[in-house]
């Protein structure tokens, strides 16, 4: 059995063993993740139990049959349970330890960011792969295209805003907060100045999450849909924004990964950018 938990720690549950992994860039997994892609174990339904917080789930119903789930209190991604499914679906980034399987194809790899390539030699699916019964089509929303202007919304459009200008900089992070916080291999992070930002909608729908005992570490999300949006860090002026919810893409790419010492076990890095154990000199 393996432990997993979200960002807070309200919601645990154990699940095992693992049938399958696989990495998903489709729009809606990177929206509700704030990541460039999610990473899902899936577990026969009767390998998997919640052990506590099941009262803080709430559940968007994304499209069709589509379920995300995540945790009111911290806006993580939770395991989805689909009824009638016989199985269980688990964010790889909850995780506690080592999965004992590792990834084994991409599937939405033709709605991946355009600045964010796939490196690994791992096959790439452009929709879902052959005899994966995904049910409907993945909405692929078509990127923004007004010039100067980074746009983002979360998955439900409850919440909206822009950048004007570039972030100051973009950067993977594999800490095990974020990798709780997204509920993925790691967080893409691009930093902007507070005074680029503004906010077209939605600003009233944020829920606000501080981790208890640290100094900046929290995650802001739409309380609808579970969306990470972009959170203010008033203590240094910079806007720590989620890539994967951004619609317009980047003019370059990360610089780097950094905490690659609390790296996920299951996930290797295989592009060429620079690594820092913790935090960059
Ligand atoms: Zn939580
Ligand atoms: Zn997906
Ligand atoms: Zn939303």
């Amino acid at each position: 059995m393996n432990r997993g938990s979200c960002l807070c720690g309200a919601v645990q549950f154990e699940a095992g063993p693992f049938d399958s992994m696989v990495h998903c860039h489709c729009s809606m997994c990177r929206k509700h993740h704030g990541a460039m892609f999610a990473t899902f174990l899936t577990a026969a339904r009767n390998g998997f139990h919640w052990l506590s917080g099941e009262e803080q789930v709430v559940t968007y119903p994304s499209s069709g049959r589509g379920l995300r789930p995540f945790c009111r209190i911290c806006g993580s991604v939770v395991p989805t349970v689909p009824p009638h499914m016989g199985i269980a679906f688990v964010p790889a980034g909850n995780l506690e330890g080592d999965p004992g399987m590792r990834p084994t194809l991409h599937m939405f790899a033709s709605s991946r960011a355009s600045w964010f390539p796939i490196t690994d030699p791992l096959p790439q699916h452009a929709g879902f792969p052959p005899g994966f019964d995904g049910g409907e089509s993945i909405e692929n929303p078509p990127a923004a295209s007004n010039a100067g202007v980074t746009q983002g919304r979360c998955l439900c459009g409850d919440i909206a805003w822009e950048f004007t200008g570039k972030p100051e900089r973009v950067q993977n992070c594999h800490c095990s907060r974020c990798r709780r916080a997204r509920s993925a291999a790691h967080a893409t992070n691009a930093f902007f100045r507070h005074k680029q930002l503004t906010w077209t909608r939605g600003e009233d729908k944020i829920a606000s999450y501080a981790l208890p005992g640290a100094k900046r570490f929290g995650q802001d999300f739409c309380r609808r849909c579970g969306s990470p949006v972009p959170r203010v860090v008033a203590s240094t002026g910079y806007v720590v924004t989620p890539c994967g919810s951004l619609d317009s893409p980047l003019e370059k790419g990360p610089r780097g990964h950094i905490f690659t010492g609390s790296k996920a076990p299951w996930f290797e890095i295989t592009d060429s950018l620079p690594q820092w154990e913790a935090l960059p000199a």
